[in-house]
């Protein structure tokens, strides 16, 4: 009948299946392809110091559900904190040590 009433609009189960899949980013992660998710990890590592920590930990993340090798990109960021914010301290002996400036932890890469 034409009421002009509107029909309350209840959440649908597709919207709560949505709310879930925004609540738990591994999930999100996991509907994108293997291929998808190198490109953006490439994508991303072009401008790591642009980065925020949340942003790395969640790319780490991806990189892990799809088995992907950072190589490099892991010299990239602090291990601990997710920083972009390191600071080379020098190169002994082919051992390059870089302090984190956020949480001071100090790594050694062999280089
Ligand atoms: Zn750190």
């Amino acid at each position: 009948m034409g009421t002009g009433v509107t029909k309350p609009v209840w959440p649908s189960r597709e919207y709560a299946v949505y709310k879930v899949f925004k609540a738990c980013d591994s999930l999100v992660i996991m509907e994108s392809n293997k291929s998808q998710a190198r490109e953006k990890i490439e994508k991303f590592f072009k401008d790591p110091k642009y980065r925020t920590p949340e942003e790395i930990r969640k790319i780490k993340k991806l990189a892990m559900a799809y088995n992907l090798k950072l190589q490099d990109k892991r010299k990239m960021f602090c291990k601990k904190c997710y920083s972009t914010k390191l600071i080379t301290l020098g190169i002994k002996n082919k051992i390059k040590r870089v302090k984190c400036s956020d949480c001071s932890h100090v790594y050694r890469w062999k280089i």
